[in-house]
């Protein structure tokens, strides 16, 4: 349920709907759009009046909201959320771009495509240290020292770095590194590690699971944001399908319907949405002229070497040429890169 307060409404009346929800031992998350401030009331609302604010000073409108998802909902906030991380604002007006190795693999891998991102105009440097694969055999990451050598990267370009947390005991080591925590397409619905994520302050990057519906995965991003974490970015990195050719089918129609039914940023994902370096380019264009908010683009010096996903991987040459093309791109979606 929402109190959506008179444009006149005074920070008196604020509080006094503030402390009516408090007194029913319920939690409040104020959105301040430009206009009008809106209390969302957050918890079990079902045993709530409408009435009960309609009758208060300042308040002009009391709404339920209808989706199972609640403070995800674009009805709770109307308002865009944007997230800043060290000083990268990602879901405003600018396009944000996180680029790098799947997998952090040595000190001179990261070092250089770290660089090599930074000069192409990345916003964020991505590499995995914990790295959920699919055999048993593969390379599981390089741990604690994937994550100490990405904060070297990050030291020496300025550059944010976003990595995957795979288990929620895990989850305050890798915080000590990382500026945001990704949460792989595998563990979307790993609950534990979402509430896990959902009790830190930190933002959370959450990917769309392999054979998961946009419903789910805004279902999980509400189990982040109800353990009081607001930070969620979405990742659209695509989804199983019949089809065998790419490696994933990328849901373009799920950025569009994200950006409506949701105030939280959107990402897409071409690397992992397709499987091929040579789709990557036109794919991210695709992302973005859909209204995504940003980008994750895996780019390693040296494909063919890469530990892990190299097939997907750019080369730092076509990344920078990439970016070239998305800034024109962005202008034409009323965007900046
Ligand atoms: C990754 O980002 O390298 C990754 C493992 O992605 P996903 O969880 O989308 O497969
Ligand atoms: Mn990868």
């Amino acid at each position: 349920m929402i109190v959506v307060m008179k444009p006149g409404a005074t920070p008196d009346d604020i509080q006094r709907v503030i402390e009516r929800v408090q007194s029913f031992g319920l939690g409040v998350h104020i959105s301040t759009g430009e206009l009008r401030t809106i209390v969302g009331i957050l918890g079990n609302t079902s045993g709530l009046e409408r009435s009960t604010f309609e009758v208060m000073e300042g308040v002009e409108s009391v709404v339920r909201i209808t989706r199972p998802y609640k403070v995800a909902s674009r009805e709770f906030k109307p308002f865009d959320t944007v997230i800043e991380v060290r000083g990268v604002r990602i879901g405003g007006p600018g396009l944000v771009v996180m680029a790098g190795p799947c997998s952090v693999e040595s000190r001179s891998q990261i070092l250089e495509a770290a660089h090599a991102v930074k000069e192409a105009g990345a916003h964020i440097l991505r590499g995995g240290a914990y790295k959920p694969r699919t055999s048993p055999y593969s390379f599981q990451g390089l741990g604690v020292e994937g994550l100490e050598l990405l904060a070297e990267a990050r030291e020496a370009t300025g550059l944010p770095i976003v990595t995957e947390v795979m288990s929620p005991d895990e989850v305050s080591l890798v915080c000590q590194y990382a500026d945001i925590l990704q949460i792989g397409a595998r563990n979307m619905q790993n609950y534990r590690l979402l509430q896990a994520v959902g009790q830190v302050q930190k933002p959370v990057l959450l990917k769309r699971g392999l054979s998961s519906t946009i419903q789910e995965l805004l279902m999980s991003a509400e189990y982040i944001l109800a353990g009081g974490n607001y930070e969620v970015i979405l990742c659209e990195r695509g989804i199983r399908t019949f089809e065998t050719y790419t490696r994933n089918t990328l849901d373009i129609n799920a950025i569009p319907v994200l950006k409506q039914l949701s105030h939280l940023p959107v990402i897409g994902d071409p690397s992992h949405g397709t499987g091929k370096w040579e789709l990557v380019a036109p794919v991210a264009k695709a992302c973005v002229a859909a209204g995504a908010d940003g980008l994750m683009i895996e780019v390693h010096p040296n494909p063919e070497l890469a530990w892990s996903d190299g097939s997907q991987s750019l080369r730092p040459e076509r990344f920078a040429a990439l970016m070239q093309e998305l800034t024109a791109l962005a202008a034409a979606v009323g965007r900046s890169l």
